[in-house]
């Protein structure tokens, strides 16, 4: 039985080389176990239970701010964070296009407006001047995303939403881990979202985090988290059940201790396929000074891109687009709005393995059948 839950857990036949995959031992099969020995699964005190707190002490103490607030998903994390700010019907919040879909839903779903904003085409996150440009009457909040575990031009964004007097929630889903002069991600203003998602650089199963320095939103953030109680039915301001369970909490705190790892040979997997592929007329991702980048997801940018792709793929390289389709253009929100540099990168960009479980071997690899797909 011991020895079946842990083959279960280790990895996929590494000759598929996916582009992401939770990295996952003995130790989160132990802290899994030991939950369901004590049987208690949740906790709806407002605080939560032993494993979300003990979860929200590690990640506190990881990206130096004062408070951390768990919850069931990165969503939830950031739709928390919309209501903690009380943006509503009749708000406008200006984000990137070029997202996964979740940063622009958040939007919707507390009833505000997403203003769209064009990117940036050396690191892929929201272009400060763009983003001046779609300020209005209404603007109330910016979301920025440290997309693919790129921070975004920040110092710039704080300046605007300084002149302007909006809020700045950050979308650090793929970064956590990424700094700018030694400050992480998330910490840079009123608010930051980490997603706990199977695959990102760590995870909870599903879950995700709100952190912040500002005790008052904590509280309220805690109560949003708990249905606007503070003591139980005694609701206050509007809330949800977006408590994250114990044993998620149990495999994300024991997850936190292997980042400091898993970031490193993200690391060193990234310099290793610069070099590798160096040579080739492609867009290659660098870090700005200043910047230390998590490499939640190694991307390039190329012509050619999906048949480049379609061979990548064809040898077990889950080489992927993130995203063909930027959100202004899906079904649902189908707006009919130039972002020329958010175009550019749907139909460019493709990212490449490099997580902790991709060896020197499987980047020779990537890199040779890189080569042969260019030429
Ligand atoms: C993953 C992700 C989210 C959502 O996180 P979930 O945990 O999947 O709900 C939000 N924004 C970005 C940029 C993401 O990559």
């Amino acid at each position: 039985m011991r020895r079946n839950l842990l083959e279960q857990a280790k990895a996929p036949d590494l000759l598929q080389i996916p582009i992401n995959i939770p990295t996952l031992g003995r130790e989160e099969i132990k802290a899994v176990y030991a939950v369901l020995q004590k049987g208690q699964l949740t906790s709806s005190a407002s605080q939560g239970g032993k494993n979300v707190q003990e979860f929200e002490k590690s990640a506190v103490s990881f990206v130096k701010s004062k408070f951390a607030i768990a919850v069931n998903s990165g969503t939830a994390a950031l739709q928390a964070a919309l209501y903690a700010l009380d943006i509503k019907k009749g708000d406008e919040v200006l984000l990137p296009s070029f997202t996964f879909v979740a940063t622009a839903n958040s939007v919707v779903s507390v009833g505000a407006k997403p203003v769209f904003v064009d990117i940036l085409k050396e690191n892929y996150t929201i272009d400060p001047d763009d983003l001046r440009k779609k300020i209005t009457k209404k603007s109330k909040a910016i979301i920025p995303v440290h997309l693919y575990g790129n921070v975004a031009f920040i110092d710039q964004i704080i300046e605007i939403a300084n002149r302007y007097n909006l809020k700045i929630i950050e979308d650090a889903a793929q970064s956590l881990g990424s700094t700018l002069k030694n400050k992480h991600t998330g910490t840079f203003s009123d608010l930051g979202c980490y997603s706990l998602y199977p695959a990102k650089v760590v995870t909870a199963g599903e879950g995700g985090f709100i952190v912040t320095d500002n005790e008052k939103l904590y509280k309220k953030l805690q109560m949003i988290r708990n249905h606007g109680m503070v003591h139980g039915y005694d609701t206050r301001i509007i809330g949800m059940n977006l408590r994250m369970p114990e044993i998620n909490a149990a495999i994300a705190k024991v997850q936190m201790k292997k980042l400091g790892k898993f970031l490193g040979i993200r690391k060193k997997n990234a310099k290793i396929l610069s070099e590798l592929i160096s040579d080739l007329d492609i867009q290659i991702p660098q870090e700005r000074k200043g910047e230390y980048v998590n490499w939640y997801l190694y991307t390039i940018a190329t012509k050619n891109r999906n048949k480049i792709m379609k061979t990548l793929n064809s040898t077990g390289i889950g080489a992927t687009a993130y995203y063909s389709t930027p959100v202004h253009k899906t079904p649902f929100y189908h707006k009919k709005i130039r972002l020329p540099n958010t175009d550019w990168a749907a139909s460019s960009v493709l990212s490449l393995p490099v997580h902790p479980q991709v060896s020197e071997q499987n980047l020779s690899f990537i890199s040779k059948i890189l080569h042969k797909a260019l030429n």
